[in-house]
């Protein structure tokens, strides 16, 4: 954490005392820490030279259904050797105290591994794939990492990654959900997300105008800087244990 932040964490500590509904949206950063790598650092970033925007993406996977879950597969094979980390365990004791809803862009599942419950997965979740023909979902976290997961034992079409790729909407329902608690939330929670990926943005500035105390969690200066009441420096495994001490 960067030194003399002390003050800010106190004021952080004090505001989520008087809180009584707590929205919290996390990305990648939050699970940095479990060894889950961001987009735009690390191995994620460039896998077999080509760039996750072309990756998850309809067209690739139509193309080349293979590469695409080859992807996925690994990226499955990385967040089964992570475990939840210090600041996905601090949000469940937040959860003991006070009304707190958690919003995620992350895929990897690990705030229900850590034991949060009520998870809003916007982007969708890496363990899960859906049927492209009937639309049906299966839990594949007990699936081969090696092997193209079998066609859906209903219909017998192809299945997908039930996850939301570029140029894909997100789930309305899910959507409704994240705004209306960024609307009710007397202090919202910003955790490891770089902000320019929508809605995170637009779900902070929402927190903000209907009078939430906004909280920026990341090591450095984001798009969402602007719009939070105070940034902590520091990375999410340290100061969400500190806000919850
Ligand atoms: P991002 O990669 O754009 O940004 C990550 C942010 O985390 C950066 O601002 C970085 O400074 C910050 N960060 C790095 N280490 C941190 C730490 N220890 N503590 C706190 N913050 C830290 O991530 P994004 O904003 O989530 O957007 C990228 C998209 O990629 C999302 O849609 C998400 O679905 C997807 N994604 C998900 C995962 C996952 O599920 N774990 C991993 C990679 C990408
Ligand atoms: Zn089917």
């Amino acid at each position: 954490m960067a030194d003399g932040q002390e003050p800010a964490i106190d004021e952080v500590r004090a505001r989520l005392a008087a809180a009584r509904t707590v929205g919290l949206l996390s990305g990648a950063g939050i699970s940095a820490e479990s060894g889950v790598p961001t987009f735009r650092s690390g191995q994620v970033a460039l896998w077999e030279d080509r760039r996750p925007e072309d990756l998850a993406r309809m067209e690739t996977f139509r193309q080349d259904p293979g590469l695409v879950w080859r992807w996925y597969l690994w990226r499955r094979g990385l967040v089964a050797k992570a475990s939840p980390n210090a600041g996905h365990v601090a949000l469940v004791e937040l959860a003991r105290r006070l009304e707190l809803t958690v919003i995620t862009q992350n895929v990897d599942g690990l705030h229900d591994r850590a034991g949060s419950t009520g998870v809003i997965e916007l982007h969708g979740n890496l363990w899960r794939s859906r049927c492209m023909g009937c639309g049906r979902t299966r839990n594949d976290f007990s699936a081969r990492l090696d092997v193209m997961p079998a066609d859906c034992a209903h219909c017998r079409s192809p299945v997908r990654p039930d996850v939301v790729w570029f140029g894909e909407a997100l789930n309305t329902t899910l959507l409704d959900r994240a705004f209306r608690t960024a609307c009710v939330s007397d202090v919202f929670l910003v955790v490891g997300t770089s902000g320019v990926v929508q809605p995170a943005a637009s779900l902070a500035a929402i927190a903000r105008e209907n009078g939430a105390f906004v909280v920026e969690i990341n090591p450095e200066p984001t798009a969402l800087s602007q719009v939070a009441s105070v940034s902590l420096r520091g990375k999410a495994g340290e100061v969400l244990p500190a806000l919850v001490a």
